[in-house]
């Protein structure tokens, strides 16, 4: 069978590392990206040269009308999903929670929450065995934030990854049965351009005391074990939140 992912925020960072190494173990790959169409077609080039098979696609997912287009261009080029990988998502500048505003807030969520909770429903839509489909994996990517409640950064993104955690336990009972596995990453400190984008570009060297490895991550740690938990070496895995954070 063709084996087909999505991996929102393909297009650069942790989603393009994914998107790279999935179609490098033969599964055609459809990025979405909000509005860094460059990026999105250095990915296509670089994929499409390696012999893989990749397209890209404009898709905010924290808006519905954008996510059913996304999944419908998926329908028409691929007809099947085998594989979700649920990482778009956005941080904002460290702020204490006095002094933040209810916008960020809403556009944190909006993203790593409801984008997540979308693109999963139209993924079950698709692969549940009960509707007709051949069963399936998500990964979700949270964030080691989670667990650490990021005090004096983004106490807000932390909860938004939170909710991400929450989301996988209960989403992976939920579908079990109907043949989809959910699973979760919780990446410690990646290099990619986050950092830069939340204000911070030299937030390792700030942070690398508080890491038992003494190093950050590169993207392509985090993507093996998403390729690992949506492999047939993870079968039995569902429900399962793994750390990728150096002992943080
Ligand atoms: P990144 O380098 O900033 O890349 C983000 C990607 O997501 C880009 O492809 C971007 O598209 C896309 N994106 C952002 N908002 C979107 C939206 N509303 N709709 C569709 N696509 C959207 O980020 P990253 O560091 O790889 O992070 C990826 C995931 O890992 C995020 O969920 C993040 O929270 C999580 N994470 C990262 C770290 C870390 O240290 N890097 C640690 C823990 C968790 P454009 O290119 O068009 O902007």
């Amino acid at each position: 069978m063709n084996r087909t992912m999505l991996v929102t925020g393909g297009s650069r960072g942790i989603g393009a590392a994914t998107a790279i190494l999935a179609a490098e173990k033969g599964y055609a790959v459809c990025m979405s990206y909000r509005q860094n169409r460059a990026a999105a077609d250095r990915m296509i080039e670089q994929i499409t040269a390696a012999g893989g098979e990749a397209i890209a696609v404009q898709a905010d997912v924290s808006l519905e009308s954008d996510v059913l287009r996304l999944f419908e261009a998926i329908d028409r080029t691929f007809g099947t999903l085998s594989a979700l990988v649920n990482n778009a998502g956005i941080a904002a500048p460290a702020r204490r929670v006095e002094a933040i505003d209810p916008e960020r807030i809403q556009s944190i969520f909006a993203t790593n929450v409801i984008g997540s909770f979308l693109c999963a429903r139209e993924a079950i839509r698709r692969m549940s065995i009960d509707r007709g489909g051949a069963g399936g994996a998500i990964v979700n990517v949270s964030s080691v934030a989670a667990t650490l409640g990021s005090p004096n950064e983004y106490v807000d993104y932390a909860a938004s990854k939170g909710a991400i955690d929450t989301m996988t336990i209960g989403l992976a009972k939920e579908v079990a049965a109907a043949g989809i596995r959910v699973n979760a990453v919780r990446p410690g400190f990646i290099d990619t351009e986050i950092h830069a984008a939340m204000g911070e570009p030299n937030r390792l060297a700030r942070i690398l005391p508080t890491i038992p490895m003494q190093r950050g991550g590169t993207a392509l740690e985090v993507a093996q074990t998403i390729l690992w938990l949506l492999s047939e070496e993870a079968s039995y895995c569902t429900g399962a939140i793994v750390d990728v954070a150096g002992g943080r």
